[in-house]
């Protein structure tokens, strides 16, 4: 006796290999997906009739920085004025604005102004966004900040995955060893008592960090059981890319400036590619990531939100498919893979972003003709239904 079966439906269970050709029922049990294109009189609990209603898996938003204070509207204005980054930064804008609002917040208000973001993600059919911490730098901000993604993920209806970004930004008057050092002796230790994250992530770039210095925080995560990613060539190459892949990385992200060397270090390393087209589109960025190279090369390509509050306050998993259409140039079943199996894997699970049996049963459920119908329309589209691990999220 299954507990749920929808029928009536086109079941698109798992977009690996490209659009897959659809089932017309999906049965669930226990918060999982048991069988796949079951007749409608199969015993179950519950019969739904979707009346031809396209079915997905649950999107896994695998990339935000959605657990901030405050906002930056002003320094986006300044920015479309024709004010560079620079001189931004020496105005003590950019991410230390962000880093004295986290600072002047407690954690039950970073809750409070960050769940209205979360919630957005999970209207648009959202079961799983991975956050990261960042924006604290102290060891107590930071782990505040991952205290308060922690809360997050009591919401209900979704599931959060924290990644603890450890270099983000220098603070104030700091020195990048000094930084460093207090880094891997005394937050990501603190991080790991406490099992505050899964996950390490480290921005690789001229601006912020140099690639010895991510190796150095990788090696130290790794000890202490955390998995590892990295935001690399995102405006200059540094080799980022190559020496994360090269460590076993799950992911790099971002990728604007990845050469072919970089995608061989990707496939020889089984690394994911996640492309974040809401930066490069507040950003007014003119390089794209290599995405023919990456597809010809077969590295899975993941798409995010990458919701933050400077460079890409994009709270719309949908806009993002069709932004990585229009810019990237990545085709509709693509893109549906990057918000699904792809994001998974960047998360380093294999059981959602698919309706495989056996995977969780986190699915939505659309009025929409097909997937391409994402990559055309900007705008007006919402889930009838969203599901999380088979229970109807109401909202
Ligand atoms: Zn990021």
């Amino acid at each position: 006796m299954y507990d749920l079966i929808v029928h009536n439906a086109r079941v698109y269970p798992d977009f690996q290999a490209g659009k897959p050709a659809p089932v017309a029922s999906i049965a669930i049990t226990d918060g999982q997906v048991s069988e796949l294109g079951v007749g409608a009189d199969a015993p179950a609990h519950k019969h739904l009739d979707a009346n031809g209603a396209m079915i997905l898996p649950g999107f896994v938003d695998c990339h935000t920085h959605l657990c901030y204070a405050g906002n930056r509207m002003d320094e986006h204005a300044a920015r479309l004025a024709g004010t560079s980054y620079a001189e931004i930064a020496a105005r003590g804008g950019g991410i230390r604005a962000t880093v004295r609002a986290v600072d002047g917040a407690n954690e039950q208000e970073l809750v409070e102004q960050s769940l209205p973001r979360l919630q957005a993600l999970m209207r648009e059919g959202a079961t799983t966004v991975e956050i990261k911490s960042g924006y604290g730098l102290s060891p107590a901000n930071e782990l505040k900040q991952l205290r308060a993604i922690r809360r997050l993920g009591e919401t209900g209806g979704v599931r959060i995955t924290a990644t603890f970004l450890a270099l983000h930004a220098l603070p104030e008057g700091e020195s990048a060893g000094k930084y460093v050092r207090q880094v891997i002796e005394e937050t990501l230790p603190a991080v790991a008592e406490e099992s505050l994250a899964e996950c390490v992530d480290v921005f690789c770039e001229h601006m912020a960090f140099s690639v010895a210095d991510m190796l150095a925080v990788f090696e130290r995560a790794r000890e202490l059981g955390l998995a590892c990613r990295a935001h690399t060539d995102q405006l200059s190459n540094l080799g980022g890319t190559r020496a994360a892949a090269e460590s076993g990385v799950r992911s790099c992200d971002h990728l604007e400036y990845t050469r072919a060397e970089d995608i061989a270090a990707m496939v020889a390393n089984g690394t994911v590619a996640v492309l974040l087209p809401g930066a490069y589109y507040c950003l007014r960025e003119t390089q794209t990531p290599p995405v023919s190279a990456l597809r010809e090369a077969g590295v899975p390509m993941a798409l995010a939100t990458d919701l933050n509050p400077g460079t890409s306050p994009v709270a719309s998993p949908l806009a993002i498919l069709h932004l990585a259409s229009t810019l990237f140039g990545l085709h509709a079943d693509e893109a549906v893979a990057g918000l699904t199996c792809h994001a998974a894997k960047a998360l380093g699970r294999d059981n959602i972003g698919t309706l495989n049996p056996g995977a969780k049963a986190d699915f939505t459920i659309w009025d929409a003709a097909g997937p391409e119908f994402f990559t055309y329309q900007l705008g007006g589209i919402r889930p009838r239904h969203v599901y999380y691990e088979g229970i109807l999220n109401e909202s």
